[in-house]
């Protein structure tokens, strides 16, 4: 079979990294894309400390919530690499405040990074998909897109948009081999969450019934699913990974 190409948009991120490295395992040539300079270098020396080679994963930089830095970097990726079976949308930021204190700034950084830039990175890889009748999309949605949380009426409004937008693409494309699913994190140890005051973390903890904050791989074992031919009969979904903070107490 041949190997698949896997796009990981905000790749060297937290939950990027064990993404990659979990489908990187699987024997999938992985893509990590990054946006700060600078910010893949620790990622491919943990790459290369854990035994992966230049010939399992690389990385690419590109700002995916601009449409044309998007299509270029694709562009270029297909050109060097071959197209992409496997997109995961997993680029996003929190730019928190209380909707009376939110801006316009605040607003729109988080609609571009967390939403716009799963329609500009999408786009571009669908049709190679539909013409080779395979591919998978796993966009990284969150719990507080569905139930809402205080200070995040941008975020929460960019993760719920992410769960129409993958249902309905599901529908358009399901004849055609390519799945579209989401997965909604909870509370996972990354530099996200790390960057929340020590109160605010131990208040999370305390109402996740698994008593934990999720790790990277929690998240990376269920893209390892959807991703395999094992899910071909899965599409439309959204998959909580969440230690249970998704259940009322
Ligand atoms: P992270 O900050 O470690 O990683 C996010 C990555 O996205 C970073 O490397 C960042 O530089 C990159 N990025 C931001 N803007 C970008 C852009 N315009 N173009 C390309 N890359 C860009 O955070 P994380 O916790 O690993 O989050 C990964 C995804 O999971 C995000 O979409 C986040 O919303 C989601 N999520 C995280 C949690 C959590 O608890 N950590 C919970 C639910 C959902």
């Amino acid at each position: 079979m041949k190997r698949r190409i896997a796009l990981v948009t905000g790749g060297v991120g937290g939950i990027g990294t064990g993404i990659s490295r979990r489908l990187a395992k699987e024997n999938v040539f992985v893509i990590a894309n990054y946006v700060i300079p600078g910010s893949e270098g620790p990622f491919v020396e943990a790459m290369r400390a854990a035994g992966f080679s230049d010939a399992q994963f690389a990385v690419m930089a590109g700002d995916v919530s601009d449409f044309k830095v998007a299509e270029e970097m694709v562009a270029q990726l297909i050109a060097q690499y071959g197209p992409v079976d496997i997109l995961i949308n997993c680029a996003g930021i929190t730019r928190d405040a209380s909707f009376r204190k939110m801006s316009l700034e605040q607003w729109r950084s988080v609609m571009s990074t967390n939403l716009d830039s799963v329609f500009n990175v999408t786009k571009q890889v669908i049709e190679g998909m539909v013409a080779q009748e395979w591919g998978r999309i796993i966009s990284i949605s969150s719990v507080n897109g569905v139930k809402g949380a205080f200070g995040q009426t941008n975020y929460a409004a960019a993760k719920a948009g992410i769960l129409g937008f993958t249902k309905s693409l599901a529908l358009e494309v399901a004849k055609k081999g390519v799945t579209v699913n989401a997965i909604s994190p909870g509370f996972i140890d990354t530099p996200m969450t790390q960057a929340m005051p020590d109160a605010a973390r131990s208040a999370v903890i305390a109402a996740i019934p698994i008593e934990r904050m999720g790790v990277p791989a929690d998240i990376a074992n269920a893209v390892a699913y959807l991703a395999s031919n094992e899910a071909s009969y899965v599409t439309g979904t959204n998959l909580a990974v969440n230690g249970g903070v998704h259940l009322y107490q």
